[in-house]
């Protein structure tokens, strides 16, 4: 078996990336190989690329390591014992399939007691690519998928642009929104617009959320979100200080405050300011400050007085990703979905790609893994 295939190394904090062929490892039993057809630049992506997140667990610089989480691709090679997806559906070599990213344990404490996805030992198989089976990340040319990470058919009505993202992004803010309760009778506050934000306002109108208030700073993206569904928007430039903000929440929910709050900025600062939109009783959605080391003075009275409800997520369970594909398949049209496309890039240009996305000229790129610019 001679077929190679690439990986795209991540080397470190703004260094470029390293094209290496590797082996492509057969599929073991309970496990399959998918052959990538598209992998995108998410906002966490960049936070690695910039320094931001550290993944380097102590490394030096060159690192060698395998990054890269939103994708989908193509059945390539099922192991033995596979033969149907995560909902029972028969699975065929060419299928177009999305999956989990990371791979659940099942068998430690927080596992077995379902209280998070986010399993402690969830990334142990993120091996760096030079070491077997070389595919354990999205900017490779294949994915080394393993028993235990859930995987579904993508419906053939949705295409790669909105199926690859779904496996993050997507996911994620419906898994929040299911763990938050959200419905009709909520009043929710979206902080951020980038890409979590505007996925939140498609699933809070899914979900039949009653008010839907989204804070940003930049027009295009208050343009996306009211498109998006947004009742009404608070611009930053307008409403420069969080007591501003919070005034402004309470004011368009009639003194109450909002029952949810969703923090997708990734700013220390916008936890205490989301703490103090909620209205008694509410809950608040920790997704954006995955950045290491941040930190920020909060009042803990604030919880206690207003039994207020700070949620952490990371991660999600199975069926966020089947609804995020059922979402894409029977409501896509209904949300400006083509206004937040990524831009497709050779895989070869991902240096090009990190470097576009962080400047803020495109709001995601695309990469596709077998287009080589040369
Ligand atoms: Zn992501
Ligand atoms: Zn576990």
């Amino acid at each position: 078996m001679s077929e190679t295939g690439l990986v795209a190394i991540f080397t470190g904090v703004r260094r470029p990336f390293e094209l290496r062929e590797f082996p492509v490892p057969a599929a073991e039993p309970g496990t399959m190989v998918v052959r990538l057809t598209m992998a995108n630049v998410c906002g966490s992506d960049l936070h690695i690329w910039r320094g931001t997140y550290d993944v380097s667990r102590g490394q030096q610089e060159p690192f060698c390591l395998s990054i890269g989480h939103e994708m989908t691709g193509v059945v390539h090679e099922l192991g033995e014992g596979v033969s149907v997806d995560s909902t029972g559906d028969p699975l065929a070599l060419g299928d177009r399939v999305v999956f989990q990213y990371f791979l659940n344990c099942g068998e430690c404490r927080s596992c077995r007691r379902e209280t998070t996805p986010r399993c402690r030992d969830g990334l142990k198989y993120r091996y760096p690519p030079d070491q077997y089976p070389h595919f354990t990340a999205a900017y490779g040319q294949y994915y080394f998928l393993r028993n235990g990470q859930a995987v579904f058919k993508v419906p053939d009505n949705v295409p790669d642009d909105l199926a690859g993202p779904a496996n993050c992004a997507l996911s994620q803010v419906i898994d929040g929104l299911d763990r938050g309760q959200a419905g009709p009778g909520d009043r929710l506050v979206i902080q951020g617009a980038g890409g979590l934000g505007l996925n939140a306002i498609a699933v809070a109108r899914e979900r039949g959320v009653s008010q839907v208030i989204v804070i940003d700073g930049i027009d295009n993206r208050l343009e996306l979100a009211t498109a998006f569904g947004a009742d009404q928007t608070i611009d930053l430039k307008e409403f420069p200080t969080a007591d501003d903000r919070v005034k402004r929440v309470f004011e368009l929910t009639e003194g109450d405050g909002a029952d949810l709050v969703m923090e997708l900025v990734g700013s220390a600062a916008a936890l205490p300011e989301g703490i103090a939109m909620l209205a008694n009783g509410g809950t608040l959605l920790e997704i954006g400050n995955i950045n290491q080391g941040r930190t920020v003075t909060l009042d803990p009275s604030q919880l206690v007085h207003g039994g207020k409800t700070v949620l952490g997520l990371m991660w999600y369970r199975p069926q966020s990703l089947q609804a995020a594909l059922q979402l894409l398949s029977t409501s896509a049209a209904k949300y400006p979905f083509e206004k937040i496309l990524s831009h497709h890039y050779p895989f070869d240009a991902i240096d090009q790609a990190f470097a576009d996305q962080d400047s803020g000229l495109i709001q995601r790129a695309a990469l596709l893994p077998w287009e080589l610019g040369g």
